[in-house]
Order: C-alpha cells, then sequence, then structure tokens
C-alpha cells in the first residue's frame, strides 16, 4: 500500500511590542530577573481589568494580511478555562470562534516546486508563565512571560513531508522577521511549534486519527519527530493494513530520539470557552485594514525574486541574501554604491547600461565577495554584518576594484581584512601598502622571460614532463611581483614562455 503523510502545524509567536498583551508591564522580561517584569493584571488578581494592547492587535492583523487571510469584520476575546501552575488567573484570554484572521496561505518552494500551504485561521492570545524545575525535585514559576502577545497560527492539513513542515517554519520565521513583528527566535521559545501528523492511502482524501507531537523547539526537532512519528505509524499500517487506533499527544524526547505518548488532547469543550466580558469586541474598519494592507514590506519572496531579475543572481544566492534581512539589505546598498562607481569610471553609459551590459560578471563577483568573502572574515573575528566597520561605500569601491582589475583577488582579500581591522578606505590600504595590480603587461612579460632564464634546470625538469614544476615559475614570477600580478596572466604568459 503506497501511504501518503499529511502534516498540520500549530504556530505560536511571540510578538515583540514594548508591553504586553493587556497590562503595560515590560515585554523584555526574559532578559529580566524572573517575576520583576509583572503586575497585579498578568498576576491574575481580582479586581483587575485586561486592556488589549493595540500595537499586537495592529501586528497581527498585519501578519494575517502577509499571510493573505481575510480579516473578518468582528473579533474577539474569550476565556479559555484550563488549571495549570503557570496560569494565574485558571484560564488563558486567547480567541475561540471569531480569530482575527482566516483562510489564508503561505507559499513554499521544495526543490523548485512551488507549494501553497492553506493557512486554517491566525488569533491573537496570551502567553503562559515559565516553570523552571532544578534537579532538587522543586519547580518554580516565573510569571515574566505570563501575558506575552502570542500570535497562534494554524494551517490546514496540507503538509506532505517532515522537510517541507522543516521548509515551512523556515518561511514564517523570516516572514515574521520581515514585518518586524518577532524575532521567531526558536530556541528562545519566540517561536514554537506542534505538529499533526497521520498517514493515509496515497489518493484517499479521508482524514485518519492524528498524533499532535509537542515540544518541538527547534528546526531539526520539527523535521526529526515527524519523521520519526511517520516511521512509527507506518509500521502500524503495515502490520494491519488500518490506520494506528489509539493516536492522541505525543512529546518529542530531543535525547533519546522518540516520541512518546502524553496525555489524551483536550476537546474543546473541556475548556468551557466563552466571551471575555471585560474585553469590547474588536471591529475592524475596512478603511483601516487596508492602511494596513498598504504596509505590509517587501517579503522573502518577492526579494528573493527580486534579486534574480533584477540584479541577476542565480537563485541559490538569491535565497541566501534574502534569508537575512540584514544581509540583503547591506548587499542592496553596495549594489547602489557600486552602481556609482561604475559610472564615475565611465561617464558615457548609465549605471543601468552598465549594470545590463555585464549582468553576470558583477552579480558574480558580488556574490563572492559578500556571501563568502565578506561573511568569511566577519566570522573570522566573530563579528556580525550590522556592527562590521565595511561600509557598503567601501566595500563597494573594493569590488568596483576587483571589477577592473585594479586589484588581484589574493591582494583584495588582504585589502578587506584590513577594512575590516581598522576601517577605511580600499584605495588608501592598496596604496598604503602597495598592493596594487601591475598595471603594465610589458613589464610581467619581462620578469616571466627573466625567471624562465635563470631556472635552466626547472626548465629541464618541466620540458621532460614534470608537470608539478610549473607551480614553482608561479610562485617565482608573484613574489617577484610581490603578489600584485594576475595569477591567471600569470599562468599564462609562463606557458608561452615554456612553450618555446
Ligand atoms: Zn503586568
Amino acid at each position: 500500500m503506497k501511504l501518503e503523510t499529511v502534516i498540520g502545524l500549530e504556530i505560536h509567536v511571540q510578538l515583540k511590542t514594548k508591553s504586553k498583551m493587556f497590562c503595560s508591564c515590560s515585554n523584555a522580561g526574559e532578559n529580566a530577573e524572573p517575576n520583576t517584569a509583572i503586575c497585579p493584571i498578568c498576576l491574575g488578581h481580582p479586581g483587575t481589568l485586561p486592556l488589549p494592547n493595540k500595537q499586537a492587535i495592529a501586528w497581527a492583523v498585519l501578519t494575517a494580511l502577509a499571510l493573505h487571510c481575510e480579516i473578518p469584520r468582528h473579533s474577539k476575546f474569550d476565556r479559555k478555562h484550563y488549571f495549570y501552575p503557570d496560569l494565574p488567573k485558571a484560564y488563558q484570554i486567547s480567541q475561540y470562534d471569531e480569530p482575527i484572521g482566516v483562510k489564508g496561505s503561505m507559499t513554499v518552494v521544495m526543490g523548485g516546486e512551488r507549494r501553497t500551504v492553506r493557512i486554517h485561521r491566525l488569533h491573537l492570545e496570551e502567553d503562559a508563565a515559565k516553570l523552571l524545575h532544578n534537579n532538587k525535585g522543586e519547580s518554580f514559576v516565573d510569571f515574566n512571560r505570563a501575558g506575552t502577545p502570542l500570535l497562534e497560527i494554524v494551517t490546514e492539513a496540507d503538509i506532505r513531508s517532515p522537510e517541507e513542515a522543516g521548509e515551512f517554519l523556515r518561511e514564517l520565521r523570516l516572514i515574521m522577521r520581515y514585518l518586524g513583528v518577532s524575532d521567531a527566535d526558536m530556541e528562545k521559545g519566540h517561536l514554537r511549534c506542534d505538529a499533526n501528523v497521520s498517514l493515509r492511502p496515497e489518493g484517499s482524501d479521508e482524514f485518519f486519527p492524528k498524533t499532535e507531537v509537542k515540544n518541538l523547539n527547534s528546526f531539526k526537532a520539527v523535521e526529526r519527530a515527524l519523521a520519526y512519528e511517520v516511521k512509527r505509524q507506518r509500521a502500524v499500517w503495515e502490520e494491519t493494513g488500518r490506520a494506528p487506533e489509539e493516536q492522541g499527544t505525543r512529546g518529542w524526547d530531543e535525547d533519546s530520539a522518540k516520541t512518546v505518548s502524553q496525555r489524551d488532547k483536550e476537546e474543546s469543550s473541556d475548556y468551557r470557552y466563552f466571551p471575555d466580558p471585560d474585553i469590547p469586541e474588536l471591529n475592524f474598519d475596512a478603511a483601516w485594514v487596508a492602511r494596513t494592507r498598504r504596509e505590509i514590506p517587501e517579503l522573502p519572496g518577492e526579494v528573493r525574486e527580486r534579486f534574480v531579475n533584477e540584479y541577476g543572481f542565480n537563485p541559490v544566492d538569491a535565497k541566501t541574501f534574502a534569508a537575512d534581512l540584514t544581509l540583503a539589505r547591506y548587499a542592496e546598498e553596495v549594489i547602489s554604491e557600486l552602481k556609482v562607481w561604475l559610472t564615475s569610471r565611465d561617464p558615457e553609459a548609465s549605471a543601468d547600461e552598465i549594470w545590463e551590459r555585464d549582468k553576470k560578471k558583477l552579480s558574480k563577483l558580488l556574490a563572492s565577495w559578500l556571501l563568502s568573502k565578506l561573511l568569511g572574515v566577519l566570522r573570522a573575528a566573530g563579528a556580525s554584518i550590522s556592527e562590521e566597520s565595511i561600509t557598503p561605500e567601501n566595500m563597494a569601491e573594493l569590488i568596483t576594484m576587483v571589477y577592473e582589475a585594479r586589484v588581484n583577488a589574493s591582494n583584495a582579500q588582504r585589502i578587506l581584512e584590513e577594512m575590516l581591522a581598522r576601517g577605511g578606505d580600499p584605495s588608501d590600504i592598496l596604496r598604503e601598502k602597495d598592493l596594487g595590480a601591475m598595471e603594465d603587461d610589458g613589464s610581467l612579460v619581462q620578469i616571466v622571460a627573466g625567471v624562465v632564464n635563470s631556472n635552466p634546470k626547472q626548465v629541464r625538469e618541466y620540458t621532460s614532463g614534470k608537470a608539478a614544476v610549473f607551480q614553482y615559475f608561479v610562485g617565482q614570477v608573484m613574489a617577484k611581483t610581490r603578489g600584485k600580478a594576475d595569477p591567471v596572466a600569470v599562468s599564462k604568459l609562463l606557458k608561452k614562455a615554456l612553450a618555446k
């Protein structure tokens, strides 16, 4: 029997508003001493009243729109009751039957194929407190997190493999960062995910009892836990010809790399939802929603597309740029500075003309100098692109120098390292350290001839077939030019001289 994997995700995203969802406490409590970012409202003291955070609602609508959701005219907050030590009021303010967004979608690209995953709903709620356990069997509660605004995003069961689930989450994280509503750092719990998984015979549109996998705190954990569940359920199908009967909630245990059965999932009736009488209904004005829609920034998919179409990057490089908003913005600044440099060198042509003429070479140079060389020196120095001392203008000048062959690649690399170490202009460093390319080909021809003539023994070895000697000649010429010659030109001239 051919089986198909059916996965749906339930994702929680912490919003990085200044204050909490229903009180004015700081929302940066994760960096503060436990139980210092708290007040009677988020501690659920009797007689306190929640006041919804306007920014959180605006961001929820913005995110829902970015995920192509419809925004119903009305929305409201409900109380979801359950008893747990991390829940001071013994209910959570959430949204039940009137969420902020419905019927959305998000597209991921898997192996070159575009896959659309429908979004069932998006709603806003408050986070619970955090339980901390020590190794003496004691437990503590940190209420700093209680009341943090949380978006819950529920997908339809449209995901067809564990890898696709991972890709969906990575793309969602990126969208949150582009929207500026959350850092969506999974390790820090800003982005949390539960996954529902079941199998069914291929071609069937029936749904079978599903397992809910909880406790997934990294992209890797999501993919590994789902792969484990798929394997476990497949074994049951293959043995019995039927779906596993007892499904329910399973926790992912990273150490044993297994999912283990937990409590059965509550039905929504167990929560005794009812509208929160303390919070007025939300009524979204169409003009306000339209205005919010216009505030959606360019999203990662659009950036990738533009980096391919406008700048000529290949799709893999475009994806790498878009995966880091700071890097993508930096690259765009470098490109615009590069255009300024190019026009200053060739006033006859416009920057765009020069760009179009040499798009392939320029995009390759940019990808190489930004993604591999710049990120390389930053990584080696333990620095990141946001704090580095290389301005886009200086980076663009360095790339122009390489583009115009005024410096060879290895000396340009040395200049780049200097630029990071002490800042400054690449042309100053080049002049100061005398790293410029040899301008006159005639003198290089003479140096090559000199090296060949003064090493008759090596020439004999080379002509008798010892090809490795060639590198010796290259090394001699590079040393004589103090590393300034272009190694490709040196090889060419040497081959010519040695063939005589
Ligand atoms: Zn508070």
